[in-house]
């Protein structure tokens, strides 16, 4: 069974001008350990306005730098929006997809994470897919259903021997930014459950391929949640905000 890497990737959302975000990689670097005795891979997904401020404050600390999101097209007529290639030009190691939050606000559809994902791919980003059920969808038992669908979608396009450079976040709707976060057996079950879906695809694949948890990580939550057997990390958003508490979660992956 191969060895999986721990992943711990802070979301600031919408927070962080570049001077703001200049000073916390900083902080940050202070409180990691050296590359070699990281628990964890650490990774900060940053506004586009902070990309290249985060990438020098980071560079040669091996802290990735992912953006927020991405349109799959190289270049047309999409006012507003950013591709792969400029964000590999700005120096950005991966893209967040499929954060709730754009399927809520932004109209982020699966049909489109179905291009994005293997364009981020293409282009030498290392992309996180979101999934992830309402609260409604838990109650109705509807959520293998909706996990099904998501991951379905968003790995359609990507061929088997890359299914494993995604990395997926299962995020319950109901936990993210509301302080309830998942028990640390709901957290294992529908993450077991992602992983069995990749097995449909390559048993391979899900062996390799690392599974997030995310919705309301804390330093006083995230040993028990990333202890768990099939849970690879964690995809924190307001916890992240504190490079001090960041660094705690970091360090709970060891
Ligand atoms: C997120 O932004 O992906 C997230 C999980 O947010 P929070 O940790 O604040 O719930």
């Amino acid at each position: 069974m191969p060895e999986r890497m721990p992943y711990i990737a802070g979301n600031w959302k919408l927070w962080g001008t570049r001077a703001q975000a200049g000073e916390y990689c900083q902080k940050l670097l202070a409180l990691l350990p050296e590359p070699s005795r990281r628990p964890a891979e650490v990774g900060v997904c940053v506004p586009f306005t902070s990309l290249e401020v985060a990438v020098k404050a980071l560079a040669g600390s091996q802290v990735l730098v992912l953006a927020q999101n991405m349109n799959a097209e190289e270049t047309g007529a999409y006012t507003g929006e950013i591709s792969a290639q400029m964000l590999l030009e700005l120096g950005a190691d991966g893209v967040v997809l499929g954060h709730s939050e754009r399927r809520e606000h932004n109209g982020e559809t699966d049909r489109a994470l179905q291009e994005k994902v293997p364009a981020a791919l293409e282009a030498g980003l290392r992309p996180i897919l979101c999934v992830g059920e309402s609260e409604e969808e838990r109650e109705a038992g509807d959520m293998e259903r909706k996990l099904r669908h998501q991951v379905g979608e968003g790995l359609h396009e990507v061929p088997d021997e890359r299914i494993a450079d995604v990395v997926v976040a299962y995020e319950p709707i109901w936990a993210i930014g509301t302080g309830q976060v998942a028990t640390a057996d709901q957290a294992q079950e529908a993450i077991a459950f992602v992983r069995a879906l990749v097995g449909g695809r390559t048993e391979e694949a899900a062996q390799a391929i690392r599974l997030l948890y995310g919705g309301s990580v804390k330093p006083e939550n995230a040993a028990e949640i990333l202890a768990q057997t099939d849970v690879d990390g964690a995809l924190v958003g307001g916890g992240s905000l504190d490079p001090e508490g960041f660094a705690r979660i970091v360090a709970a992956a060891g």
